[in-house]
């Protein structure tokens, strides 16, 4: 009599939510659970830009709302903490000390966003906006032609600029080795693309120029709310100040569990770990890539979805490789515009 196979996976974003439909399209019979943090089931980060054009419903940010767990059998476990893993036993351990056991486990946790060591004790006087709840505060915060700091770019934050622009308020982008975060840019071609932010209308501050950040310091009184300060004594006023400094992996709870960690969860180009059951997709994994012979990171909506295909597709009896979909050259539009094409998803 063949046992019912529990595949657990760890995520409920682009690649979890993949990886999970594919789960259960592969072995109908068998038990999917999904684990996350976030209070919301799979919601687009992608439009959160949209709260500075009022939006303040959440449910209009849903990809897939309960019932779509429901109808696909798929346990959907949320506001719920994995603290540890026990690769040899199989189980995992949730922050509320309850244990499961899985057949197989996938982590698709990915990624928060980075914060250099030395801006962190800056972090209280900074806006974040790595979700739903963080991105309906700076919006709140920023008055109407308000001015917005941006601290290093990323292509996280040069897309929420063209957002800020688009709804007529200011914006600086503090710029340095970050500013096109995926983007690999040689150092040759960084001006045209500088120049192209300044034809989008984002004001550049090289922040090595300026002999770099020193403090983000509330402003003062019936000034603008925040101040950054730089190196060589200059400031800047704003009226909020947002960091992008790319991501780090979400992964504290794998270590210990006894499977290759560098920044990332170490894995084959099968998507598997060194553990044969426990398997990895998205911006937590680090992939073994032949061509360039190390670990790389895949970012970007097509990336990960395809992670989540493959690695739920690789546990369910496949042996196939990773070939990565996404285009990752940064682009000029036909108007000077920059282009990224991880602002494409869907
Ligand atoms: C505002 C915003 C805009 C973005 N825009 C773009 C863009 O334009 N282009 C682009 O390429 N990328 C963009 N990104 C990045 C993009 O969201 C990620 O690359 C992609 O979503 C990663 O998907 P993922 O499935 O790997 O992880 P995530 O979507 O980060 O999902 C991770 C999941 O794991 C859960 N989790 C983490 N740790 C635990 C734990 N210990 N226990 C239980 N659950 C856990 C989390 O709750 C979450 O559900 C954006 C991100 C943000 C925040």
């Amino acid at each position: 009599m063949s046992t019912v196979r529990h595949h657990i996976v760890i995520g409920s974003g682009v690649a979890g939510n993949q990886a999970a439909e594919t789960l259960r399209q592969r072995d109908p019979d068998s038990r999917v659970t999904m684990i996350t943090i976030s209070r919301l089931p799979f919601f687009n980060r992608y439009d959160l830009p949209r709260v500075f054009r009022g939006e303040r419903d959440w449910r209009r940010f849903i990809i897939y709302p309960a019932d779509y767990y429901r109808k696909n059998s798929i346990v959907l476990r949320r506001a719920t903490r994995v603290v540890a893993v026990d690769s040899t036993a199989q189980t995992l351990t949730l922050e509320h000390k309850e244990t499961l056991h899985f057949d197989s486990l996938l982590v698709a946790s990915g990624a928060g966003a980075y914060l250099p060591e030395e801006l962190a004790e800056f972090r209280p006087l900074m806006h974040g906006f790595g979700g739903y709840r963080e991105a309906v505060e700076v919006a709140d915060a920023l008055p109407a032609k308000g001015h917005a700091i941006l601290l290093g770019g990323d292509t996280i934050g040069l897309d929420l600029a063209r957002t800020l622009l688009d709804t007529k308020h200011r914006v600086t982008l503090v710029a340095g080795p970050y500013t096109f975060w995926p983007h690999e840019v040689a150092e040759a071609d960084r001006p045209k693309y500088i120049a192209a932010l300044q034809k989008m209308g984002v004001v550049v501050v090289e922040a090595q120029e300026r002999g770099g950040i020193v403090a983000v310091e509330p402003g003062a009184k019936g000034l603008s709310a925040r101040r950054v300060t730089f190196g060589d004594g200059s400031d800047l006023p704003g009226d909020v100040v947002m960091p992008f400094f790319g991501v780090a992996p979400s992964l504290d709870f794998m270590l210990g569990s006894g499977v290759d960690i560098e920044r990332g969860l170490l894995v084959s180009p099968a998507l598997r770990t060194t553990h044969e059951n426990i398997y990895a997709a998205g911006d937590v994994c680090q992939i073994w890539t032949e061509k360039e012979h190390r670990y790389c990171f895949y970012h970007g909506w097509k990336n990960v979805r395809a992670m989540g295909e493959l690695a739920a597709r690789n546990i369910t009896g496949a042996d196939e490789p990773w070939d990565p979909p996404q285009d990752e050259s940064l682009q000029l539009s036909k108007d000077g515009k920059i282009q990224s094409p991880f602002w494409e998803y869907q």
